[in-house]
């Protein structure tokens, strides 16, 4: 009907917005986190691997949803947790990262001093 195709790959849903600026549980728990990944099935925003919690993973296993996108700014790769591939995807329901003003790591007023020493490898 005069609409564009979307490209269409099964366990990412380009419709659902992101859960909020932050890592939900870092959020919940007081924690901090380093970049941030944004599940491409259910919007959940999460920590990536070399956070302290690394909730952007957990979440994927827990949920069974492959997909994550970055949620960083300029970044607008995918990668599948079960394959363990970096790809491109289609365009995402914005806001499609984290507020500009967000600092990295964040979130602003919980990231400790010796941060760099707590990420892991
Ligand atoms: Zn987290
Ligand atoms: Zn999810």
């Amino acid at each position: 009907m005069g609409e564009d195709v979307a490209v269409t790959v099964e366990g990412i849903d380009p419709a659902v917005a992101p859960s909020g600026a932050g890592c939900v549980e870092c959020e919940h728990e007081g924690g901090w986190w380093f970049h941030l990944r944004r599940c491409a099935a259910c919007g959940h925003v999460g920590c990536c691997d070399s956070s302290p919690s690394r909730h952007a993973s957990a979440h994927a296993r827990e949920q069974g949803h492959a997909w994550i996108r970055s949620f960083e700014p300029g970044e607008a790769w995918f990668y599948n947790f079960e394959d363990e591939q970096v790809s491109e995807g289609p365009a995402l329901a914005p806001p499609e990262h984290h507020p500009l003003d967000q600092p990295v790591p964040g979130p602003a007023g919980r990231v400790p001093v010796d941060w760099q020493q707590k990420l892991n490898g």
